[in-house]
């Protein structure tokens, strides 16, 4: 198969495993930097030019589409999706997982274990909106962040305030969350492709820090997870659409509950943690899984 991976740089490890994977398997691979190829858009011709060049069509395509780039990124995936090929996940899965408000929405209304949050712009009464999530100690999040940067515990309910005055007077979106002391510092994230997990990975923060990214120095190890926080997993992904996904958990004492929903989960950390070769995992997953135009949208999303 020829296979496109939407990445904008190959010496990334997730963009070289796959790489590997697929000419392991003698697919012929081909990264892609989303940012440089440009598109006509035309009645019933569409096409993706690279460098001058027209490309030809692909049978199935990887986007691995960074959060800063997701708005021109699911653009050039939904032109590949009109042209027929294959996504690993489609364009409109991609941009539902990337709204943490939607993500949350989505679901909620069908019922996965969520940690109580609230939504807020420029809330009038900062104390009901504490008071919704049952109160300090609490987490605040810019909606924007990532990588764990804008997430913050708020012990009391006074630096709660403080806390979310502040982000009102950037204008900044915020998430208000209940705070799951009970994890520990430590996160769950479950790594699934099609209906299955197929490696999970523990995250534990460093003494003293409650967020476990390994970007804030946490550290990743193996664990075995209960049927419950599999099949938690699982519903979220399948809840969004995406074919693949890391599903981002906290354990607490009223079950998996998910923190996130990941589109382009990467694979270094849990091929480490877990021994496995998630890479080839994927590529089996597009092997069985692909046919032309086999979307749920064909790029109408
Ligand atoms: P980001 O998307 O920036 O990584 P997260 O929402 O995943 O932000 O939060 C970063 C980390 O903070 C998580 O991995 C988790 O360890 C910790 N964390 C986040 N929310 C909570 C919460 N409600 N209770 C306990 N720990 C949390």
């Amino acid at each position: 198969m020829k296979i496109a991976i939407l990445s904008r740089n190959k010496k990334l490890y997730s963009t070289r495993r796959l790489i590997e994977a697929c000419e392991q398997r003698g697919h012929e691979p081909m990264v892609l930097d989303i940012l440089r190829s440009y598109m006509e858009v035309v009645p019933s011709k569409p096409e993706v030019h690279l460098k001058g060049k027209t490309l030809d069509a692909f049978d199935a395509v990887i986007p691995r589409i960074g959060a800063s780039v997701t708005f021109y990124g699911t653009a050039v995936l939904r032109q590949f999706e009109m042209m027929g090929a294959f996504p690993l996940n489609e364009s409109v899965a991609i941009s539902r997982s990337r709204d943490k408000l939607r993500s949350l929405q989505l679901l909620s209304r069908k019922g996965v274990g969520l940690p109580s949050t609230g939504f807020a712009h420029h809330p009038d009464d900062i104390q009901d909106l504490i008071k919704m999530v049952g109160g300090a100690p609490l987490v605040i999040k810019l909606l924007e962040g990532t990588q764990g940067i804008g997430v913050v515990l708020a012990e009391t309910k006074k630096a709660a305030e403080s806390v979310i005055e502040a982000f009102m007077g950037l204008k900044a979106n915020i998430m208000v969350q209940e705070y799951i002391k009970e994890a520990g510092g430590a996160d769950i994230r479950c790594l699934v492709v099609g209906d299955k997990v197929v490696a999970a990975m523990k995250r534990q923060a460093l003494p003293g820090e409650f967020r476990s990214n390994l970007h804030r120095g946490g550290s990743a190890s193996l664990i075995k997870i209960t049927p419950a926080e599999r099949a938690t997993a699982v519903k979220a992904a399948k809840i969004m659409g995406l074919n693949v996904a890391g599903v981002d958990i906290l354990r607490s004492e009223r079950g998996p509950l998910v923190m996130e929903v990941n589109s382009s989960p990467g694979l270094e950390g849990i091929e480490s943690a877990s021994g496995k070769d998630v890479a080839g995992m994927i590529i089996e997953f597009i092997e069985k899984t692909a046919k032309p135009n086999k979307t749920k949208t064909r790029g109408k999303g």
